[in-house]
């Protein structure tokens, strides 16, 4: 961080707050111009707060250098995150595939999709018990049946299975029954819940939010990090634009940029990102191709009759003919299906 002193501050006003930033455990240095002093600050910045610093008059600018994230730097931790699920991994030379409806409808439907994905070659089960709905009249998932039935079709096929969040009061029975947990778009910023999920080690699944930043995105995870859970796999899956055509608009270039920054996987959600099932497959191709971890695949046995979001699913044939193509993509980028 670099805090550039307004010009003509006196050097007892400089040493003033130098010994205050000395005091939050910063190294600094100090720079004498003619008629203006620059402080540069070094060591751990995480737990400086800049707008703090911004309020003292004699200041001018306080500009970052560092990241305001420390446990989800790449920087203190070079090499990959890889997380253990079960017999799977996030983060590993082979991509995670999550494939499933958008939401649990029946014991019939979710073990008949499980099957089929599996079959397909996908390494987890998705599907939604409880569902964050733009309306309150729209179907809100099947709850805590919801997860009885994936627990089902876990058993049937398998494969361990990833399921929404939604509330704190939820979480002794989300760690008790499911293996990855998903913190939607709409919750990632909610600050209180990243922190309860902090406290669990069971691995998190954290969606970016409709607008939000690179940055912030991070910043979610590192507040589950701070709490202990290092294990949090990120998700891009559209950030809202002026564009309407496509449900959201995917951001691809997340993906390296979030492989410089961090070393935490990053999968992609073609599926909320287009909003429109043929859209599906090129994503899915580009998203391998810039370097995500793994895809998030909305998968439905009948999509004209689903309870949510049927316009981006893909059918179980069409999911089996996208992971055949997927693999040349895979191999070109040193990456297995
Ligand atoms: C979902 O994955 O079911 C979902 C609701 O996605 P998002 O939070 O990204 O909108
Ligand atoms: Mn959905």
């Amino acid at each position: 961080m670099i805090v550039i002193m307004r010009p003509g501050t006196t050097i007892e006003e400089v040493d003033k707050l130098k010994n205050k930033i000395e005091r939050e455990g910063c190294k600094v240095s100090l720079l004498k111009g003619e008629n203006q002093c620059i402080l540069g600050l070094v060591g751990d910045t995480t737990r400086i707060d800049p707008s703090k610093i911004e309020a003292n008059k004699h200041v001018e600018r306080v500009t970052k250098v560092q990241q305001p994230y420390k446990l989800a730097n790449r920087l203190f931790h070079p090499s990959e995150t890889v997380i253990r699920v079960k017999d799977e991994i996030i983060g590993g030379k082979k991509l995670a595939v999550i494939a499933g409806p958008c939401s649990v409808e029946s014991e019939e439907q979710i073990v008949e999709i499980a099957r089929s994905v599996k079959e397909s070659g996908a390494g987890f089960l998705r599907g939604g018990a409880f569902k964050p709905r733009t309306s309150p009249y729209s179907f809100q998932g099947l709850k805590k049946h919801g997860l009885e039935l994936l627990k089902i079709a876990r058993q049937e096929t398998g494969l361990p299975i990833v399921t929404e969040i939604m509330s704190a009061d939820m979480i002794d029975l989300f760690v008790q029954n499911v293996d990855v947990i998903q913190v939607g778009a709409r919750n990632m910023h909610n600050f209180e819940l990243l922190k309860e999920l902090g406290k669990t080690r069971t691995p998190i699944l954290l969606k970016r939010g409709l607008s939000a930043t690179i940055e912030e995105l991070i910043m979610s995870a590192e507040y589950l990090m701070s709490e202990g859970n290092e294990n949090v796999i990120l998700c891009e899956r559209g950030v809202r634009t002026f564009e309407t055509y496509t449900r959201n608009t995917l951001d691809l270039s997340a993906i390296p940029a979030i492989k410089r920054l961090s070393h935490l996987p990053i999968i992609v959600d073609p599926s909320h990102a287009a909003g429109m099932w043929w859209m599906v497959e090129p994503l899915s191709k580009a998203a391998i191709a810039v370097g995500a971890d793994g895809l998030m695949i909305e998968v439905h046995n009948d999509p004209e009759n689903a309870k949510c979001d049927g316009q981006q699913s893909l059918t179980p044939k069409r999911f089996k003919t996208l992971m055949a193509d997927l693999e040349p993509i895979a191999a070109a980028v040193n990456r297995e299906l």
